[in-house]
């Protein structure tokens, strides 16, 4: 039951999402995992029920979802197969700005085109500083500009630290700076069409959770259209574009993949735990599992509420900040870990010798607390939303 009320059209789509994750990506996602291969085939899944355009308006041919809708769908996915999620989440947040301001250059070039399944994207996003060894901190803003050259914006080995689903997509956005452009704050967000650079992914992804994924470094080399670049017509906008009209969506997304970890694991401990072994009992007929697992569904739908709150908040326009978004993202990323967490003891050997697949939601889990705006950094914006520096 979801507590957070939905219309029959946000009911439909999670119907619909869920019975595809069911028959076509659950059934997948221990391969993906064990092999740490791509999950090209559930992508296609989603892709082939239009979903790639599933924040493309309707006007401009795609479904036109709004962010509950957006939220529901990502959860849906990822209690099945939370590496295909997060290659999902992360196409959604790179078509979202310009799916949402495009010039007429852009609508053609990349919002018609992703309405008709032409379009999967991904972010090349951070760069770590630690590399050019000025700060230990992971930045989205590069130090250097982009030079403008003739034809666009020069693209000189720019390497970016994980990219996920490197190597397979059309499209990447990248997070930059360009010369004579803003020094300070969120980055500018450039299209770049994989055929029209030059590019190479370094070594292979074989991370401990979302092994699926295929994160890893990208170089980029070549010269893009300054008519890529997102905002251009938007001048004298106060907020940058990637505040705006992309970091709802990146961050809400995130908290949906996270607590579709949650709740897929959950349900798997719902039907396991029920099961009777030979004697006739349950693993749930032990107290100290029943009260496990009536705590964590309590944790399970306050995340869930609070993320619909939050995505109805950005649906209505009524967030002043992006401080609700955050807090969705780090309950639910929590609240996966914790939940993993559980169950890893309430399924015991069961579990740590994979016969069910507790321990692939644990360790998928566990890319919650650093992916994106990682938790601890996350908490810091959030202090500094509710308690401004004083300027001078
Ligand atoms: C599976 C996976 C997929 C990813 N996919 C993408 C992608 O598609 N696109 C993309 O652009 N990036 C991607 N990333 C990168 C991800 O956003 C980074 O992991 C993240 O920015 C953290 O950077 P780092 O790994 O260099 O951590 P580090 O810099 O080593 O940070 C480690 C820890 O340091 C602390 N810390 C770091 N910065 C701060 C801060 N400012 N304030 C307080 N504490 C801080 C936190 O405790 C953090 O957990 C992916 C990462 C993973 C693991």
């Amino acid at each position: 039951m979801n507590y957070f009320p939905l219309t029959g059209e946000q009911q439909a789509w999670k119907d619909r999402v869920s019975s595809i994750a069911e028959k076509t990506i659950g059934p997948r996602a221990a391969e993906y995992d064990r092999l740490a291969k791509f999950p090209q085939e559930s992508l296609d899944a989603l892709k082939d029920a239009g979903l790639l355009g599933l924040r493309v308006s309707k006007e401009h041919g795609g479904l036109g979802a709004d962010m509950v809708t957006t939220c529901l769908v990502v959860e849906e996915v990822a209690k099945k197969c939370p590496s295909t999620a997060m290659c999902y989440k992360m196409h959604l947040e790179s078509m979202e700005a310009v799916s949402r301001i495009p010039t007429a250059y852009q609508l053609e070039k990349f919002v018609k085109p992703l309405a008709r399944k032409k379009i999967f994207a991904a972010a090349a996003g951070g760069e770590s500083r630690g590399q050019t060894g000025t700060d230990w901190r992971p930045v989205s803003a590069p130090d250097t500009p982009l030079k403008s050259v003739d034809g666009g914006l020069l693209l000189e080995n720019v390497r970016k630290s994980y990219v996920t689903s490197a190597g397979h997509a059309e499209v990447y956005i990248m997070f930059c700076r360009v010369e004579g452009g803003r020094t300070d704050g969120p980055p500018d967000l450039l299209m770049i069409e994989a055929d029209q650079v030059e590019w190479e992914t370094v070594g292979e992804w074989d991370g401990l959770g979302m092994r699926g994924n295929a994160s890893t470094p990208m170089i980029f080399n070549g010269v893009v259209p300054y008519e890529n670049l997102l905002g251009i017509e938007l001048e004298g906008e106060k907020e940058p574009v990637m505040q705006r009209y992309m970091m709802p969506v990146l961050i809400l997304t995130y908290a949906a993949a996270y607590l579709g970890i949650a709740s897929g694991a959950f349900d798997l401990a719902c039907v396991e735990g029920d099961r009777r072994f030979a004697s006739g009992a349950r693993r749930l007929d032990n107290p100290i599992n029943k009260r496990r697992i009536a705590e964590l569904s309590a944790q399970i739908q306050s995340a869930r509420a609070f993320l619909h709150t939050a995505a109805s908040m950005a649906d209505d326009g009524r967030a002043t900040s992006l401080l609700p978004y955050i807090q969705a993202k780090v309950i639910c990323s929590e609240v996966a870990v914790r939940v993993t967490q559980d169950l890893m003891t309430m399924f015991g050997g069961t579990a740590f010798s994979k016969q069910l697949p507790f321990e692939r939601y644990f360790r998928d889990a566990r890319a919650g607390l650093i992916m994106g705006m990682a938790n601890d950094q996350a908490y810091e914006v959030i202090g500094d939303l509710m308690f401004p520096a004083l300027s001078s």
